[in-house]
């Protein structure tokens, strides 16, 4: 399968060398050149599949022949060793729970096969490389423990001081191993800045092979799609079409559900859920594309004012506006709203939810108003416990912790200090 770039103007790519490359030259973002339709054999046996298997064959039929089917087998078996959950709420309301791996957010299922697959490709070209990786939470901490231990590979995090929570903070900092935190004295604007010009850097690029691990990686992309096939088969009866709730920031996870359905899953419709930065519902609304600088909500990691998989998403409409109004709709809530959902949920079904996963239960029941649109699911994009600080308050109790995150916050932070200048971050990654 090859890869080409939205913007038409980049060579089109391997599987490889679109992962490794992540972004094309002339800055679109990789696409495959054409989305395989699965067999009729795949949806027959859907039902009783395992999670690992429909990885597998989903995943293959990107992939093809550039990973042996072993080492492909355990790739997705390592990647997504935790489980996928669907929970039953309400009238054919199901919460998909994304949030049962290391990080407890979704970011791990395209972090940890990421990781899986650039160490495999290193390892048979028998080649080292040093990622740099530059976040204000959420990202950093999936990709820091999906490459924990992996061979060939260093990563370096950079993080602003004082602008991560602290579990955030300990996350990125507890990992050891070839992972490395680095607490930049600056933004997060600053710690972007140092990772883009180590990439063009002459010297550093000469003595050691930079690559990057960006949430646009088509790597990250392609198995965002493999749960919406797994909870279709858990919630769907015989011919019935599954309406998706996806709480959205910068769009890779709708994305991911978009490629599932054009593989064939049968989804009747999807909502974009949004907090306050609702560029696409409004987008929904109007037909216009306006970013905005993004505004701080409760539900930060979706607090995104110019979502950079859009030009995914019409890519994969060829820029039909109506074919898109068709395929999903807009909701968004703000702050309070999002409190009162979070609430109301508690009192009612005793079922807690991190304010991202909030908006996603929000919209679906309000998009669910309209007949024939169950069953219906939303994703659980993060755990509450992670949300402690928002969530207590409004659920009046705290919520409960699960031990792995326990463990965490209580192990010493390990970081580097450094200032924002380019001088010492270049001396840092040649010593
Ligand atoms: C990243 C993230 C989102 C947004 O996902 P996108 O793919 O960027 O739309 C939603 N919720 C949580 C908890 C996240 O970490």
């Amino acid at each position: 399968m090859k890869f080409y770039s939205t913007n038409k103007k980049a060579p089109l790519a391997s599987f490889q060398e679109a992962v490794f490359k992540g972004l094309p030259e002339d800055n679109g973002l990789y696409m495959p050149e054409n989305i395989p339709v699965l067999p009729s054999s795949f949806f027959d046996s859907l039902e009783v599949m395992t999670f690992s298997e429909i990885a597998f064959e989903v995943i293959k039929s990107f992939s093809e022949d550039e990973i042996p089917v072993n080492a492909l087998k355990e790739i997705v078996q390592n990647a997504f060793n935790f489980e996928t959950e669907v929970v039953h709420l309400h009238d054919q309301v199901y919460a998909l729970e994304l949030f049962h791996g290391p990080t407890l957010a979704f970011k791990d299922y395209g972090a940890r096969f990421m990781a899986r697959v650039m160490s495999y490709f290193l390892q048979e070209k028998a080649k080292e490389a040093h990622i740099l990786v530059a976040t204000s939470g959420d990202t950093g901490s999936a990709v820091a423990q999906g490459f924990y231990k992996m061979p060939g590979i260093q990563v370096t995090l950079l993080y602003p001081k004082g602008k991560v929570s602290k579990i955030q903070e300990r996350q990125l900092t507890t990992v050891g191993e070839n992972v490395t935190a680095l607490e930049v004295e600056g933004t997060f604007d600053d710690c972007q800045k140092l990772v883009k010009t180590a990439f063009v850097d002459k010297e550093l690029n000469e003595k050691m092979n930079l690559s990057s691990a960006n949430s646009i990686n088509i790597a990250r992309l392609i198995p965002q799609s493999l749960y919406y096939f797994h909870a279709f088969r858990l919630v769907a009866a015989q011919n019935e079409k599954v309406l998706f709730s996806t709480p959205s920031g910068n769009f890779g996870n709708l994305s991911g559900g978009l490629l599932a359905q054009k593989m064939g899953l049968p989804i009747n419709h999807f909502v974009a859920a949004t907090n306050i930065n609702k560029i696409v519902p409004e987008y929904l609304k109007t037909g216009l594309f306006e970013p905005k600088p993004s505004i701080s909500t409760i539900s930060n990691a979706m607090d995104v004012g110019n979502p950079s998989n859009f030009v995914r998403i019409l890519d994969l409409f060829d820029g039909d506006y109506e074919a898109i109004k068709k395929h999903i709709s807009g909701i968004y809530f703000d702050d309070e709203s999002t409190k009162n959902v979070i609430k109301e949920v508690a009192r009612k079904y005793d079922y807690v939810m991190c304010p991202h996963t909030a908006i996603g239960y929000g919209a679906l029941v309000n998009k669910m108003e309209e007949p024939g649109s169950k069953p219906g699911v939303f994703l659980g994009t993060a755990s509450p416990a992670k949300f402690g600080d928002v969530v207590n308050p409004v659920i009046g109790r705290e919520v409960d912790i699960p031990k792995r995150l326990l463990e965490i916050v209580n192990r010493p932070k390990n970081a580097i200090s450094m200032n924002a200048d380019f001088s010492s971050f270049k001396e840092y990654l040649l010593s």
